[in-house]
């Protein structure tokens, strides 16, 4: 399984994540929450088993917030310079985590699989893939 390597801005924390070539894309979210979290327009993801993810270097703290489920939603990030590397969204199960695709190495050539929480988009924002106005039908 190809894996891929991602390291926090400081440098302090490293991990690995294994995507098989399906996954080798980003799920765009326009949710506010992501919008706040990151400060950018939209955060870039990746649904994957929980034991994809390997913290190679460093611990990482916890952030809890209420998800749109009203279910906890668990942020993992470097307790230095904030980079969060994945989210852990309970209502999807114990197995399943969100990787940021955005922070691992060699996804630049990533296409856009899908785009998520569309209602939220920014006005400029053109749409680049299929869109689902609100979270992805399970
Ligand atoms: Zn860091
Ligand atoms: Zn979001």
């Amino acid at each position: 399984m190809p894996s891929f390597t991602g390291r926090c801005h400081c440098g302090e924390t490293e991990w690995t994540v294994e995507l098989p070539e399906e996954s080798q894309a980003h799920v765009l979210c326009h949710c506010d929450a992501c919008k706040l979290l990151s400060g950018g327009e939209t955060t870039l993801n990746q649904i994957v088993p929980k034991d994809a993810l390997k913290i190679t270097k460093g611990t990482l703290k916890t952030y809890t917030y209420s998800g749109d489920s009203g279910k906890p939603v668990h942020c993992y990030y470097c307790p230095n310079c904030t980079t969060h590397p994945y989210h852990h969204q309970t209502v999807m199960g114990d197995d399943l985590i969100v990787v940021r695709t955005g922070l691992l190495q060699g996804s630049k050539s990533f296409k856009v699989a899908v785009e998520i929480y569309g209602k939220d988009r920014l006005g400029w924002q053109p749409e680049v893939a299929h869109t689902f106005e609100g979270p992805p039908p399970s």
